[in-house]
């Protein structure tokens, strides 16, 4: 992707977005979540060698439609483990990956009360995704794609089985998330100048990273273009 709008912050070049969205992964631990962050940011597997490297935060910037998006993407860094995902983590999450894993049924089961906990800790017009992975496991698939799927469409999700290890559906679950939030903006249903709605415009993420603070930690890297 060429940065549309290139600008220079003391000394290093940013591009700036249009949007600037924020988004969670959540759902039990031993789903993927960490794999499909990884997948999305990095296009590679993370293997487990590198587990104790807790990812606990990506962005990267995606194309929708011809508008550039920032996607701040927030990983529960394990804290799903411990059943204490925190406010702070939802607080203004414009979108959400939420994922089970089909070959295990408990992933599934679990996923009325991790929807229960976003609608009401992050935006009540948070766009959700719920995303079956480790569709590569077929042959251990504990959760039939037809039964996710009026389960997605009794909630208002979105749905795709996706895989982390082949990366399938792994870039499309975030785009699709994505478009969806832009959709609602373009028809009015979503106001990003609400607070909380974890939307932000472009020049307001110029601002972000006019703060000194922001810029130090900010790098050409992170910016992802
Ligand atoms: P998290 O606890 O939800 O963050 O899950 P991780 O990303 O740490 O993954 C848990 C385990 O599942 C690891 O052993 C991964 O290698 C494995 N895993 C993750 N995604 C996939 C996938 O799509 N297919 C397969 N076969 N294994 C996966
Ligand atoms: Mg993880």
């Amino acid at each position: 992707i060429q940065p549309r709008h290139p600008a220079e912050i003391d000394g290093s070049i940013f591009c700036l977005p249009d949007f600037l969205f924020k988004f969670l992964v959540i759902g039990n631990a031993g789903t993927g979540k960490s794999c499909l962050l990884h997948q999305f940011i990095e296009k590679k597997f993370k293997d487990d060698s590198n587990h104790t490297i807790g990812v606990e935060f990506g962005s990267k910037i995606i194309n929708v439609g011809g508008k550039y998006v920032k996607l701040q993407i927030w990983d529960t860094a394990g804290q799903e483990r411990f059943r204490s995902v925190t406010r702070s983590y939802y607080r203004g999450a414009a979108g959400a990956l939420l994922v089970y894993d089909i070959t295990s049924r408990e992933t599934y089961n679990a996923l009325t009360n991790w929807l229960t906990d976003a609608r009401m800790l992050a935006s009540q017009n948070i766009v959700i995704i719920l995303c079956g992975n480790k569709k590569d496991l077929d042959a251990d698939r504990e959760v039939t794609f037809l039964e996710a799927s009026r389960f997605a469409q009794e909630n208002e999700l979105m749905f795709l089985e996706t895989s982390a290890l082949t990366g399938e559906n792994v870039e499309e679950a975030f785009v699709q998330c994505a478009r969806k939030i832009l959709n609602k903006i373009e028809s009015g249903e979503l106001d990003p100048e609400r607070m909380g709605s974890g939307i932000q415009y472009g020049d307001a993420a110029l601002r972000q990273l006019r703060s000194p603070r922001r810029a130090q930690a900010q790098s050409a890297q992170e910016c992802g273009c």
